[in-house]
């Protein structure tokens, strides 16, 4: 358990000094929110890490985060839905997540701004952007960004925060094309989820506000 804590404690280290040199060179000076993305790992593994002061979780698939999250009903922890969704799938998002980083069609845009409950307060929202990778399915063109960010503004259930991207591995030229993007809008939106375990001190030079790292903290997978 000792390898966990400092594996959480180095990648905190290496995201604030990642922060501290942007700063420095006049960036953006938001702290970033670091997603620990814990899907295919025991529900053990993030206890551990909330016990270290990690609170925010990044999951996959719906029916493993469910079933989680009863386990861990303890907790005061802030649930992330990153996997690609299904529409049928909406009213469970709605009801069981604090953000969703994968929107990536007015459609679900309009279940999730109906399903989700007012009193739970507004759903966060950030648009999944296909940056750069033609062969993937998930994710908007950046040209439907507009329609759908306009989408989010019809529900007030729903709080657009910003814009997501998974480049193809290696390719980090995309964070600052997500970047561009962002600033070109006609308003241009607080956050930016970009970076995983290989790469999220590139994405926070390029200006991300949220990273989503799995690897790094938890080790592989089962
Ligand atoms: C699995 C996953 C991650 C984490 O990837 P690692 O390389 O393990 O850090 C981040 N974002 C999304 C959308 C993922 O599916």
């Amino acid at each position: 358990m000792e390898n966990r804590e400092s594996a959480y404690r180095g990648i905190r280290k290496r995201i604030d000094a990642a922060m501290a040199e942007r700063e420095q060179h006049g960036g953006e000076s938001r702290p970033v929110r670091l997603v620990a993305v814990s899907k295919r790992q025991p529900v053990e593994a993030i206890r551990a890490l909330a016990e270290l002061g990690q609170r925010d979780f990044g999951e996959n698939y719906l029916q493993e985060a469910l079933d989680k999250q009863e386990a861990l009903g303890d907790l005061p922890l802030t649930w992330h839905f990153i996997g690609p969704i299904q529409s049928n799938k909406t009213r469970l998002i709605a009801a069981h997540f604090d953000w969703v980083h994968s929107v990536d069609r007015v459609k679900l845009v309009r279940r999730l701004g109906e399903q989700r409950d007012p009193a739970r307060g507004p759903l966060n929202v950030l648009i999944q952007v296909n940056i750069d990778d033609e062969a993937s399915k998930s994710g908007a063109s950046p040209d439907e960004v507009p329609a759908i960010a306009a989408a989010c503004g019809e529900h007030p259930t729903l709080r657009l925060r910003g814009l997501m991207c998974i480049p193809r591995p290696g390719n980090t030229e995309a964070f600052s094309q997500l970047a561009e993007l962002n600033a070109g809008l006609p308003e241009p939106l607080p956050d930016l989820s970009m970076g995983m375990s290989g790469d999220f001190e590139v994405a926070i030079a390029e200006g991300a506000t949220i990273v989503r790292v799995g690897t790094a903290l938890f080790g592989p997978r089962d």
